[in-house]
Parts: C-alpha cells; structure tokens; sequence
C-alpha cells in the first residue's frame, strides 16, 4: 500500500482522474520527448466522454505548451486496464508519428502505464482493516500511530499543508460568489449559505455551517480552484467540511486533525488497494463513498473513538453509499457532485455519533464493505460510471450551448 500522500494531493480543480492525472502524465511524456515538433494526444472511455466537461483538453495543452497538440477523442472505446486511458505521440516536422506511450489515470490523480506504478511506493505492509485493527489491539495503538510508524519521513509536514490547503479552499470558497463556469449557470451557493446559516441556533446552525464548508471547497474545485484530494478532487469538500467544524465548532488543535488526517489518509489508502477510489471505474460510491469514510473516521478520532469505533463510523459511511453511481450531467463536476459533498460531509458526522453511541461491535467489516463495493462497481454498467451517458446526466441534463 501506497503512502497516504497519494490520497491527498494538493493541485487544481475539478477532477483528478481528469485533470491532475493527465497533466501529470503530459508532464512526463515531455520531459521523455521534449524534441517533439507537436503532439497527438487520444482519450479513451471515461476520459474521452466526460473530458470536456471536466477540462482535460485543457489540462494537457497547458502541460505541453507552447507545442500545438491535436486530440483524438474515443469514448466508445474501453482499453481493458482501466476506463480512463490516454496515448501520447509524438509527431516530427514532417508529420511523423512516434514514441506512442499509453497511460491510465486511476483516480486521485494517480498514473499507471499498466507496467510498472510510477507513482508506487509500498510501504505498509497490512494492507487490510482487520489486519490493522488487530494490531491496534495488539500493540495498545491506534490508527494514525500505525501510519506514523510505517510513513516516510517529511508526510507530518505534507498533512499540515494538505490542511493548510483544505481551510484556504473553505475560506475562498465561502468568499467567492458567481456563476460556475461550464454552461450549466449553476450559482455558487456556499456564500449565501454561510451568511444565513449565522442566523441560526445550535444545532440546526451547526450542520447548516458544515453545509457551507463543503459546498465552499466543491465550488471552488468545480471552478479550477485549488484544492486536495481526499481521496479525489469530485469528493473533496466532505473531508475538509468536517474538520473544519470540528476546529471551529469544538476547538479541536491543528496537531489533533493532522493525526485525524492520517487516519482518514489510511482509510482512502485501504479502499484504493482494495477495491478503487475512481469513479471511471466503480462508480461515485467509490468517490464520495470512500470520502464519508474517510471523514467518518476522522471525526470519530477527534472525539474520542476508539479504533473499533473508528472502524465502525468509517464501514457506515461507505456501506451507505454502496451503488451509488457516477452520472455528472454535461460531463461537469457540479451536478449532483457539489450537493453529494454536502450531504455526505452531514452523513459523517452521523456515522461518528452513531459509532461513539455503540461500543464498537457490528455485523459488517469494513473490509467486507471494501469488498462489496469493488464487486458493485464492476457490476454497474459504463453508463453509471463517470462517461455521462446515464442517469441524472440522461435525464436531468439541459440544453448545453
Ligand atoms: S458523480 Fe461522484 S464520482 Fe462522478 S464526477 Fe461527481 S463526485 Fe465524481
């Protein structure tokens, strides 16, 4: 299992699998190829039907500037390794082509070329919750102590800007007003959310602000702005809404979320060695799912948790996100994707409370959620994973100019 600096990659809106993997994947062909007259650049699956919508023309030209690059979309054709594909080529003065080299983005802006992980760096050697979990009970520990103890030296300083970068996303988010861009006309709303929800009391002022948080870092992402993964860029406001009102609400330290980052960090971790956290592959519960997970297990952390109700808030907020599609109308990350961070950063905090309530015990781990949900997602046809052919994208879509 990778370091959990993979899960949390800080970079700029709206998708990792569709900006931030192919940019990175450009940045490396050039650095191979930087002789090349111009480039040819073919999307395939996911990447080609949602590409548009999700910048990742955009991404790649800006990559390989000032050389001109043409595109080949061809969203009907899947490449066995993985929906989200991309062949890079180079062409000479001539018109010649060349140097071709394939590369899959497979969510959280991670890159493989099928070969050999270029990203890779195994260095926790459980790779399962229950494996975890019982060393936790083995050892007295918990499970930010078992990322401390396996993780390279230099990730306590990443997570503090990870959680530098998550506030600046929620302020900015809060301050900016307008429309999204992408021919939807979609107003941002975190604003005015955040305005009214001053009026009201306790409890219903609460959740009302953590509606804000995540709708603040989800605007800002669906608007090119730079956020974290955690563990995507379409999912990203669920975890840092959470912690936000955990610092603001109940004063938690900036040391105590950095360890509940790392936490979260592992639980993304496990999912995506496991099963996925792609929407190109399983679907939004892989995205969103893993997310609630994630900040279900942080929050539950901060107050107090131990790791088997830690474990327990984490397996809710994936269980109840099981088959949840990805169906982005106009192939954008806004509908439903903003309102989904809203409602799953407000599903956490209910996981949280309803672990802390019980004493840890339940029927269904959290690796055999894992397990469902990778069945699940294999199970869904392409329709409902990030190619915007299906569901809401079907149905509820306007007309786009
Ligand atoms: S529906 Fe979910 S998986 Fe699909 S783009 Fe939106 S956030 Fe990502």
């Amino acid at each position: 299992m990778d370091s959990i600096r993979h899960i949390y990659r800080i970079g700029f809106g709206p998708s990792s699998s569709h900006t931030m993997g192919p940019s990175l994947a450009a940045e490396q062909y050039k650095k191979h190829y930087p002789e090349a007259h111009s480039y040819r650049v073919t999307l395939y699956g996911s990447l080609a039907a949602t590409g548009k919508g999700h910048l990742t023309d955009q991404a790649i030209i800006e990559m390989l500037a000032p050389k001109e690059v043409q595109f080949t979309w061809k969203p009907q054709t899947f490449l066995p390794f993985h929906p989200n594909a991309v062949t890079f080529e180079s062409i000479d003065k001539e018109g010649n082509f060349s140097n071709e080299w394939t590369v899959y983005s497979t969510g959280g802006g991670a890159i493989t070329d099928g070969t050999e992980n270029r990203l890779s760096e195994k260095i926790y050697p459980l790779t399962k919750m229950t494996d975890i979990l019982n060393w936790c009970t083995k050892n007295g520990r918990t499970f930010w102590e078992y990322v401390h103890i396996h993780e390279s030296p230099g990730y306590l300083e990443h997570l503090t800007e990870v959680w530098e970068v998550m506030q600046q996303a929620v302020q900015s988010g809060i301050e900016n007003e307008g429309v999204l861009p992408g021919g939807l006309n979609l107003p941002r709303k975190a604003s005015s959310y955040f305005i009214r929800a001053q009026s009201l009391k306790d409890s219903l002022k609460s959740r009302s602000l953590v509606f804000a948080y995540a709708l603040a870092v989800s605007e800002e992402n669906a608007s090119g702005g730079r956020v974290s993964t955690a563990p995507t860029c379409g999912s990203s406001g669920v975890l840092p809404a959470v912690l936000y009102h955990a610092k603001h609400a109940h004063g938690f330290s900036d040391s105590k979320i950095t360890k509940a980052l790392a936490t979260a960090g592992l639980i993304g971790n496990i999912v995506k060695e496991n099963a996925s956290i792609s929407g190109a592959e399983v679907g939004c519960q892989g995205e969103i799912g893993t997310a609630c997970a994630m900040a279900s297990a942080a929050v539950n952390q901060l107050f107090g948790g131990t790791p088997q109700q830690i474990e327990y808030a984490a397996e809710m907020g994936l269980e109840h996100h099981l088959g949840l599609t990805c169906d982005p109308i106009g192939g954008l990350v806004q509908v439903p994707c903003i309102e989904r961070n809203a409602h799953a950063a407000a599903r956490a905090l209910d996981c949280n409370m309803y672990a802390l309530l019980s004493d840890g015990k339940h029927f269904v781990s959290f690796d055999k959620i894992v397990q469902t949900m990778k069945v699940t997602g294999r199970d869904l046809p392409s329709l409902y994973r990030e190619t915007a052919e299906g569901g809401l994208a079907l149905f509820a879509a306007p007309d786009l100019d």
